[in-house]
């Protein structure tokens, strides 16, 4: 429960890296690296005390690869299937993706510039699923997000 002596403080689970999201996963690739990047950034501005503060709204059409960041996510923010504070909200098309966080009455919503996924997709089929992680990696993160924080 929230403010319980037991709960892991953020300086503990942002020891978790790409890495570890990765072998949590299973497999590296960018849709992971996309969430794992988003998680971080969500934790950088909404500052959770605890893991149990922030939650987050995955808005992705409901297949893979697109589910995938949900799994970066929760390694990055510690927004958890198990703990319910993350969700999956399906939508029809790649170009509505959004990550949505919210902590403390703040929202965060991080939506993904629609050439990314077209990118991604054609980094993916020329050089395969590595590289295109590695070139998610790379991107600076507004060049890949649009980023609004309400109020
Ligand atoms: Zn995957």
């Amino acid at each position: 429960m929230p403010g319980e002596a037991s709960c892991y403080s953020w300086d503990d689970r942002r020891q978790l890296t790409i890495r570890v999201a990765a072998v949590f996963h299973g497999h590296e690739g960018p849709w992971l690296v996309l969430g794992y990047r988003a998680g971080w950034r969500a934790v950088e501005v909404l500052e959770p005390r605890s893991v149990f503060e922030m939650s987050c709204v995955v808005r992705a059409p409901l297949s893979t690869p697109f589910t995938c960041a949900a799994d970066g996510i929760q390694v990055a923010a510690g927004c958890t299937l198990g703990k319910l504070n993350i969700k999956l909200e399906p939508v029809r098309s790649p170009e509505e993706i959004e990550y949505v966080f919210t902590c403390r009455g703040r929202t965060l919503h991080l939506k993904l510039k629609p050439w990314v996924w077209s990118r991604i997709k054609e980094i993916s089929s020329e050089s395969g699923l590595t590289e295109a992680s590695r070139w998610c990696m790379r991107q600076e993160l507004h060049t890949m997000f649009e980023e609004l924080l309400e109020p």
